[in-house]
């Protein structure tokens, strides 16, 4: 199916449900008018010159503009290009380029970004880019007067309508191309392993800049009926709390840094939030504490660990909603339908034993099409059997659920020894002085690596010391991996999708 045909179902099956809640502004949408805005915006494009294929950027923060921008490109199949709103000048400037972008929405501005200043800036630099339509701009309102009602052109399934942009953890990011058929029947089945239905309500405080919130939230919520609340246009604890209480949600997704930030507000436990059963949590490890207060305390009793990446429409693995807590701490769940997924030897290709690990690639209707006219990078990814190789490390179990170990580039060598920060990290957890870890490893003239552990403090008037870090190991972990230094810090290096870069640790406190 294609993304616009999957709306008309949505819209014959549930017209009168909601569709869409913008928490900030008070907007709401049921299906047919959510529909019938898309429509709108979709003939606008049209009349506005843009065709089938067209790049079609958009640069904003949460907002109900993103959604209908991303509906409406797929109705015509433009090529909806996302931007990561942290980006500056020169990343903007880079994106734009990189995929030949004709239109561009934006938002005017948030918190410290002025994107009209930035647009203003780089616009002479980006000789392909026609037109830039501000979201809450009269230029919206001028676009939309543009559009007449017209057929729309016949669209196949696995033409490309949309480059999503990696989280950019390792490096410069990088564009995934991806199909109807990719991203539609991921967002599809993620909800289908969560059970979703027209009654559910699903609070999205994830960047849709990003597949968390536009796949695995927006698809996967029109493909059940459900409907997406959007808490506040970028991530807040507070707010996103508020809005499920007020919205009832059913369901709330987040990667483990925003749960932990909810959790740790003075007044969490002022929020109602029994209406919640389930929800996503992706992106990076859980710490096993986590997980216990989410299901415990928020009542996500069902919440859901899905693995994936950009370039696989992202998901791959996922857990159930009957897997016990050692599953859904442990492991990143079972395959999804119509996915393959293998261990290999980095080395040598050879797929591994189960129970050992290796590089997990994974395959099926799910991989990109390729990295947007980048193909030397797109076959260094996916191999010529169609295999994507995803960077991680992992290992299949017996029982078929799968551990993620950690990225391949954030392994730490230690005089031949190979140590897997997470290990670390979920040990340093339980300290009490510690509310947030991070491990990598720094260069280091002997060993070639040692291990740094950058700590958050719960009170930064009493931070734990390399003694007290050290003694709490002592015993516990094997030498190599007890940490011999430790950075205290108030906060880490974020990317927008709220993965800390490593990376930047690594080369911040290399000395
Ligand atoms: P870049 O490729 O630009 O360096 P990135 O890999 O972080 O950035 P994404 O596509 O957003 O970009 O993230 C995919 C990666 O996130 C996976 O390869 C994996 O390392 C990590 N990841 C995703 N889900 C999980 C999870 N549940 N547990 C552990 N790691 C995860
Ligand atoms: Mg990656």
């Amino acid at each position: 199916d294609t993304i616009g045909a999957n709306l008309d179902r949505a819209v014959a099956a549930w017209p009168d449900r909601e569709a869409l809640v913008d928490v900030p502004s008070g907007r709401r949408w049921t299906y047919a008018q959510f529909a019938a805005d898309v429509d709108e915006l979709a003939y606008a494009l049209l009349a506005s010159g843009v065709v089938k294929g067209d790049r079609v950027g958009i640069w904003a923060i949460n907002c109900p503009e993103w959604v209908l921008v991303q509906y409406a490109t797929a109705r015509i199949g433009a090529i909806m290009v996302n931007i990561n709103p942290a980006y500056r000048t020169h990343e903007v400037e880079y994106v734009l380029n990189q995929a030949g972008v004709g239109l561009l929405f934006a938002s005017l501005g948030h918190k410290t970004s002025d994107y009209r200043a930035m647009v203003e800036q780089v616009r002479g630099r980006c000789p392909q880019l026609r037109e830039t339509v501000f979201i809450g701009d009269s230029g919206w309102e001028a676009l939309i007067a543009r559009g007449t009602p017209v057929p729309y052109e016949e669209l196949s399934c696995d033409d490309p309508i949309n480059i999503q942009y990696t989280s950019g953890t390792t490096g410069f990011p990088k564009g995934a191309t991806l199909s109807h058929h990719n991203i539609l029947n991921n967002g599809y089945f993620v909800g289908e392993s969560i059970a979703y239905d027209e009654q559910d309500r699903i609070c999205i405080p994830v960047p849709f800049y990003h597949c968390f919130g536009m796949v695995m939230g927006n698809l996967a919520a029109t493909s059940h009926g459900a409907c997406m609340v959007i808490p506040a246009p970028s991530f807040d604890p507070a707010a996103t709390l508020r809005a499920v209480q007020q919205e009832r949600c059913t369901s709330l997704y987040g990667v483990p840094t925003m749960f932990i930030a909810e959790l740790n507000l003075p007044d969490f436990a002022a929020y109602d939030l029994s209406s919640l059963r389930t929800g996503i949590m992706a992106g990076s490890p859980c710490p096993v504490e986590v997980m216990k207060r989410v299901v415990a305390e928020m009542h996500m009793a069902e919440v859901s660990i899905c693995y994936g990446m950009t370039e696989t429409s992202p998901v791959s693995l996922q857990t159930r909603r009957d897997d016990d807590l050692e599953h859904r701490t442990a492991t990143v769940g079972r395959v999804l339908p119509h996915i393959e997924v293998k261990v290999v030897d980095p080395a040598t290709g050879v797929t591994q034993p189960r129970g050992t690990a290796g590089e997990l690639c994974t395959r099926g209707y799910s991989v990109m099409l390729g990295y947007w006219n980048e193909p030397q990078k797109t076959g260094e990814a996916v191999d010529s059997g169609r295999w994507m190789h995803t960077g991680d490390l992992a290992t299949m179990r017996e029982d078929g659920y799968v551990e993620i170990v950690g990225r391949i580039k954030d392994m730490i060598i230690r005089g031949g020894e190979n140590i897997y920060p997470r290990e670390i990290e979920e040990f340093l957890y339980s300290h009490p002085k510690i509310a947030d870890v991070q491990v990598v490893g720094v260069p280091h003239e002997r060993y070639g690596e040692e291990v740094l552990a950058c700590v958050i403090p719960r009170d930064p008037a009493d931070p734990p010391t390399l003694d007290d870090v050290r003694a709490f190991c002592e015993g516990q972990l094997a030498h190599f991996k007890i940490p011999s230094r430790v950075q205290v810090l108030d906060a880490f290096p974020m990317t927008v999708s709220g993965k800390v870069r490593k990376v930047e640790l690594r080369q911040k406190y290399a000395v």
